[in-house]
């Protein structure tokens, strides 16, 4: 009996010994197979990482820094603001934007080099590659949208202006810019000069600035095209915006040398917002004529069409005489219609604020 007792109690053993080393069979094969999977995964990431890694370092530069350098960098609280100056002598220049980065492309002979000013912290945000003999000014974004690159050509330099927006929503107010005159219609012309290009180049260089103040730019033309003053004003409307303002070069070939300067058109029918409207003249006037030596031409009321209809403040700016010998070699010089660009901008952010 003990001995068939024993045997019982031995076949139950072996049993549950053999199901136990199954289970541990059963956990052990699980684990290696885990294990294994896992090792897979780390040799496969590291592999991909290596990969990357090698890529990067084989294409990816590091800026040199110089006192000299021309890749400049100011901000704000809603951009990083990069400014690229160029020898116009290289017109090849182009950019491109993707989800993490925009990248400026220039001939692989020009120099890119970053100004002394801009710290370490900063200058780890750019780098720079080469593709297809092409050099690559790479600039990583902190948000998907709301970056700008904005290409501005001067007699000898282009300026590449990069604004990498700091905040998810940097765009808080918007202006409608017009460019006065444009296709058949030149306005007005003295020699080679013609309004309608001047216009176009002014307001082109007051985007930047702009957009670094959180004024989101709509403009009625960006080329040399016509356009029918109404529907201007219709497209101004459309675009619901907090100012518009209408650039235009005047003329007066009667006493040319009488007459110079700024003057600062308004246009209120029938009393519609005649405060804000001459406010801002006001503001346009005074952004533009005491910082930068132009004649003050006055803050005048006139009913141009496009001010006329436009529903939102609007102001119509006569920037200078072509006819005045003055104001024309003022308008020819890069230097000075850049600082008549700025302070018309700033005009504006002072009014939306
Ligand atoms: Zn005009």
């Amino acid at each position: 009996m003990k001995v068939q007792m024993g045997g019982k109690r031995r076949k139950k053993f072996f049993m549950r010994s053999s199901i136990l080393i199954l289970i541990l069979l059963i956990i052990l094969a699980l684990l290696v197979s885990a294990i294994g999977t896992n090792s897979d995964e780390n040799i496969s990431t590291t592999n991909t990482r290596k990969v990357i890694s090698a890529e990067k370092n084989k294409l990816a530069t590091k800026i040199p820094k110089d006192k000299n350098g021309n890749i400049f960098m100011e901000q704000n609280k809603l951009y990083k603001k990069y400014t690229v100056n160029i020898s116009s002598a290289n017109k090849d220049v182009s950019y491109e934007e993707n989800g993490k980065s925009l990248v400026i492309s220039v001939d692989k002979g020009v120099q890119l080099t970053l100004n002394s000013q801009i710290s370490d912290s900063n200058s780890k945000d750019l780098y720079i590659t080469a593709t297809n003999g092409k050099k690559n000014l790479v600039i990583s974004k902190e948000y998907k949208d709301n970056n700008f690159v904005n290409i501005n050509e001067g007699k000898d330099n282009n300026q590449v202006i990069i604004l990498i927006s700091k905040v998810k929503k940097p765009l808080t107010h918007k202006a409608v810019l017009n460019p006065g005159h444009g296709g058949t219609d030149s306005g007005t012309v003295f020699g080679s000069l013609q309004e309608k290009n001047i216009t176009l180049r002014i307001v082109k260089l007051m985007i930047s600035n702009l957009e670094y103040n959180g004024v989101q730019v709509v403009l009625t033309r960006d080329k040399d095209e016509g356009q029918a003053l109404a529907d201007i004003a219709d497209f101004a409307n459309k675009n619901k915006p907090d100012i518009f303002m209408s650039v235009h070069i005047n003329s007066m070939t009667k006493n040319p040398n009488e007459y110079a300067g700024i003057g600062a058109y308004y246009y209120d029918e029938n009393g519609y917002q005649t405060e804000a409207r001459k406010k801002l003249a006001n503001i346009v006037l005074k952004n533009t004529t005491l910082k930068d030596g132009w004649k003050n031409d006055g803050v005048l009321r006139a009913k141009y069409k496009v001010i006329r209809l436009s529903k939102a403040p609007s102001v119509l700016v006569e920037a200078g005489y072509l006819t005045n010998v003055n104001d024309r070699t003022r308008l020819q010089d890069d230097k000075i219609i850049g600082n008549l660009a700025n302070n018309l901008a700033q005009a504006i952010v002072e009014f939306v604020h």
